[in-house]
C-alpha cells in the first residue's frame, strides 16, 4: 500500500498555471524526492497530493483508487511538518496518542499502536518524556510516530530540515533515511537541497517551473542528466 499516481494533473492560481499537465507514478515503499529551485512548484505539488489544494484538472489515484476529490483526511497520507508541531506540555506517549484520541479509538487499540510506533522508531525509552527533553532527531521521530499511528500509506515531507543548521541537518538526514529503511513506507520528500536529494532518494523528480525535467535514481541523474539544467542542478560534470 502506498502507490500514488498523478495523471495529467494541472494547477492554476487565478490565470497563472504553476503546474502544467504532469504525469508521475510513485511506487510503494519508494523514497521519492522532489527537487528544484525555489518557486518551481514543489510545495504545490505535495499539497495537491495531500489534498490541501484542489487540482485544477487531471486525476490522482492512491493505491489504485481514484482520490481526486477525496478530502485530506480520507487520503490515508500523513504530512509531516517542519516545525513538528508537538505539544510541549504532553508526554511523548500523549503526543503520539493525540490523533487517535481525537478519533475516539478504543484505548487498547491506541496502546497497541503506540507501542508498535515506539518500537519502530526507537522511542520506547522516551515515551514518558516531554518534547523539551528530547533532541531534534528524537522530536522528529515523535512527529513521525504521531503520523504512523494513523497507519498512512505514505508520508509527505516539505523541507523538514530547512531551518536547521548544517551540522544538525546531516544527522537528521540519516535519521529520516534510517526510518525509511525500517518502515519501508512510501515517502515523498521536498527539498531545494541537491545534497539531500542525492543522498536520500531512491528516485529524484527534478522540477523546473512546474515541469518535470527528469525522473531517475541519483546515479542516473548524475551520469545521464537529460540537459544542462539537470546537470547543473545535480552537480554532475556535463
Ligand atoms: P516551491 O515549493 O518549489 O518553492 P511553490 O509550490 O511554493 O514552490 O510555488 C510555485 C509557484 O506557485 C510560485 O510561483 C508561487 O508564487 C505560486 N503559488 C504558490 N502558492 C500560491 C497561492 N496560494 N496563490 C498564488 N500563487 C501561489
Ligand atoms: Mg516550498
Amino acid at each position: 500500500m502506498g502507490q500514488i499516481q498523478l495523471n495529467q494533473v494541472t494547477k492554476s492560481f487565478g490565470d497563472v498555471q504553476v503546474i502544467p499537465p504532469l504525469d508521475l507514478t510513485i511506487e510503494d515503499g519508494e523514497f521519492t524526492v522532489f527537487v528544484g529551485p525555489s518557486g518551481c512548484g514543489k510545495s504545490t505539488l505535495l499539497r495537491l497530493i495531500a489534498g490541501l489544494e484542489d487540482i485544477t484538472s487531471g486525476h490522482i489515484a492512491i493505491d489504485g483508487a481514484d482520490a481526486t476529490n477525496l478530502p485530506p483526511a480520507k487520503r490515508g497520507l500523513a504530512m509531516v511538518f517542519q516545525s513538528y508541531a508537538l505539544y510541549p506540555h504532553m508526554s511523548v506517549r500523549k503526543n503520539i496518542a493525540f490523533p487517535m484520541r481525537m478519533a475516539k479509538m478504543p484505548e487498547d487499540e491506541q496502546k497497541r499502536r503506540i507501542e508498535a510506533a515506539a518500537k519502530a522508531l526507537n522511542l520506547t525509552d522516551y515515551l514518558d518524556r516531554r518534547p523539551g527533553q528530547l533532541s531534534g532527531g528524537q522530536r522528529q521521530r515523535v512527529a513521525i510516530g504521531r503520523a504512523i499511528v494513523r497507519e498512512p500509506s505514505a508520508f509527505l515531507f516539505d523541507e523538514p530540515l530547512s531551518n536547521l543548521d548544517a551540522a544538525l541537518r546531516v544527522g537528521m538526514r540519516l535519521e529520516i533515511s534510517e526510518m525509511h529503511e525500517r518502515l519501508k513506507a512510501t515517502m515523498i520528500y521536498v527539498t531545494h537541497d541537491q545534497v539531500e536529494a542525492m543522498t536520500m532518494a531512491d528516485k529524484i523528480v527534478v522540477l523546473r517551473a512546474g515541469f518535470i525535467e527528469q525522473v531517475g535514481s541519483p546515479l542516473e541523474l548524475y551520469h545521464k542528466p537529460r540537459n544542462t539544467f539537470v546537470a547543473g542542478f545535480i552537480g554532475s560534470p556535463k
